[in-house]
């Protein structure tokens, strides 16, 4: 049952930050300068696979699940919103779209490089603090939803 994956997944993000407005959505993304993150289960398997990957780089034997990983690199964006970041953003990953439309990378190397973007890395890196500073929080919300 999707709606109740994502009522449980909203009560938690609520409880990190009642401000941030939660959305049901097809994928797990966010509009960061109007505080909204929606909440979606239709990432592929490339994605989430790469996106553990990079955890994984980060910080190895993360017991955290994706899902809930997912959901603080989303409000990630939300905390570590930088202007300053959003110019080199935009031609990167149009320079990466166009890479990948002409066959010279792999759809996996554009979600490798991707992720690695300051932008990205950033959120997610965010993410992980906050599973450092808040363990218990997210032991608990880590066995509700995945
Ligand atoms: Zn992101």
């Amino acid at each position: 049952m999707k709606i109740i994956k994502f009522l449980k997944v909203k009560k938690m993000i609520k409880q990190i930050d009642n401000s941030i407005k939660v959305k049901y959505g097809k994928i797990l993304e966010c509009e960061p300068e109007n505080a909204v993150v929606y909440i979606g289960f239709n990432n592929t398997e490339l994605e989430n696979r790469t996106f553990r990957d990079y955890v994984n780089e980060l910080q190895p034997n993360c017991i955290f699940n994706d899902l809930l990983l997912g959901i603080l690199h989303e409000i990630g964006h939300i905390y570590t919103l930088d202007e300053d970041d959003e110019t080199e953003y935009l031609k990167d990953t149009e320079l990466l779209n166009q890479l990948y439309r002409n066959d010279l990378i792999s759809d996996e190397q554009r979600q490798y490089f991707y992720l690695r973007l300051p932008l990205e890395s950033k959120a997610t890196k965010w993410g992980l603090d906050f599973t450092k500073e808040n363990e218990k929080f997210c032991k608990q919300w880590n066995k509700i939803i995945f």
